[in-house]
């Protein structure tokens, strides 16, 4: 049994190695490099949360946090690429054989693609032809459609309430013009149009598992977002000088260095602990956190840096843009904070 640690390391030296020599060429051009996801499909982290049985790797989530952290630590974009696969894939997980064997494989090793539309700007509503059900309509912002996506794991309104589909995009599917983005560079985010495309209506756990692995997908790239840019400003501090002295040992600067480096931990030990339970409340509290903390430390860092840190020639700048996000995608955090205060009223 491979531990966490070895899977962090491994995700490191990876995120180290491939992804950090690009990150500044990948946000100049807005893509990445063509390399990237076959690497990421040979070392096994697009089937993470597979099952062996389904053709992954078969981890647990404190594993995928772990390996998730790194790869953003390494660069963002990335790691959302990677967590979209795994949230179409813990929702396909729970539908039966027929729909596992259709997709899993494929998205496992990187052949097929998928994306999701779950927001509440998503209007979307199913249809039943026979057996068989049909969606239409539009979500505004998706990753990845458009970009290759085969698959679409959605919400839709149906006559009886909200339900959950997987859409096949070979057909009935058209893809908006790719949006222009202030952080995430490198990610496709566009809208998904569905007009009557054939769909498979899945059980309401597609839904929870998917949205939970979203929650603690997006803690876990803030989080590597906010150790990146805490790295660069320690890095930094410790070799520019004012005043004869070294950033590092202005008292001012080691205040905000020791808060960073605490928001941090704190998150790092929220978010462990969340994706040890499956509770919707505690990935929510995590995500919260991480988003706080990301923008909070990436903010912080390019302080640090002066008057540079403003510059895109320096790292910290993007690692705020790419920040930005986190409080968004994935419910934005002002939602998830009522579903918070709901759970401590049992509301
Ligand atoms: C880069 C990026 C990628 C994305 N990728 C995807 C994707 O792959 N799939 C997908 O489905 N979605 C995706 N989204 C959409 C994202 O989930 C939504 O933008 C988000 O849920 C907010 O919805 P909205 O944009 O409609 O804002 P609104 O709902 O219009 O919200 C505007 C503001 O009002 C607040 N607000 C709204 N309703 C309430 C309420 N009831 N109570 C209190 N405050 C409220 C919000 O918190 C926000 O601050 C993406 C967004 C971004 C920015």
């Amino acid at each position: 049994m491979i531990e966490l640690s070895e899977i962090r390391s491994l995700a490191r030296d990876f995120a180290q190695a491939e992804l950090r020599p690009g990150v500044e060429q990948w946000d100049h051009e807005a893509a990445l490099g063509e390399s990237v996801l076959p690497q990421l499909a040979e070392l096994g982290f697009l089937g993470m949360l597979v099952s062996e049985e389904d053709g992954g790797a078969g981890f647990g989530m404190p594993a995928f946090v772990a390996a998730l952290e790194e790869i953003a630590w390494g660069e963002p974009a990335t790691a959302l690429l990677v967590l979209v696969q795994q949230v179409v894939a813990r929702g396909l997980g729970t539908s039966p054989a027929d729909v596992r064997g259709r997709w899993l494989g494929g998205i496992a090793s990187g052949e097929l693609r998928g994306c999701y539309a779950f927001g509440d700007d998503v209007a979307l509503h199913a249809t039943q032809d026979g057996d068989a059900w049909r969606v239409s309509g539009s979500a505004p912002f998706v990753l990845h459609a458009g970009d290759g996506a085969a698959v679409a794991l959605v919400r839709a309104g149906t006559d009886a309430g909200q339900a959950t589909f997987a859409v096949a995009l070979d057909d009935g599917a058209a893809f908006g013009e790719r949006l222009d983005t202030l952080g995430l560079r490198p990610l496709h985010v566009s809208p998904l149009v569905l007009e009557a495309a054939a769909a498979v209506r899945l059980d309401d756990a597609a839904y929870t598992a998917a949205s939970h692995t979203g929650r603690l997908g997006v803690a876990a790239v803030a989080l590597g977002i906010a150790q990146a840019a805490l790295d660069h400003a320690l890095g930094y501090a410790a070799v520019r000088e004012q005043f004869r002295t070294k950033l590092r040992d202005f008292d001012a600067i080691r205040f905000k260095l020791a808060d960073m480096a605490t928001s941090i931990a704190a998150t790092r030990a929220l978010l462990l602990d969340a994706a040890q339970q499956e509770s919707a409340t505690a990935a929510a509290m995590a995500k919260v956190l991480a988003s706080r903390t990301a923008m909070h430390v990436t903010t912080e860092a390019v302080q640090v840096f002066g008057g540079y840190g403003y510059m895109r020639d320096y790292p910290v700048e993007k690692l705020m843009r790419d920040a930005r996000a986190m409080g968004l995608i994935q419910g934005a955090d002002e939602r998830l904070r009522l579903e918070i205060a709901s759970s401590l009223y049992d509301d």
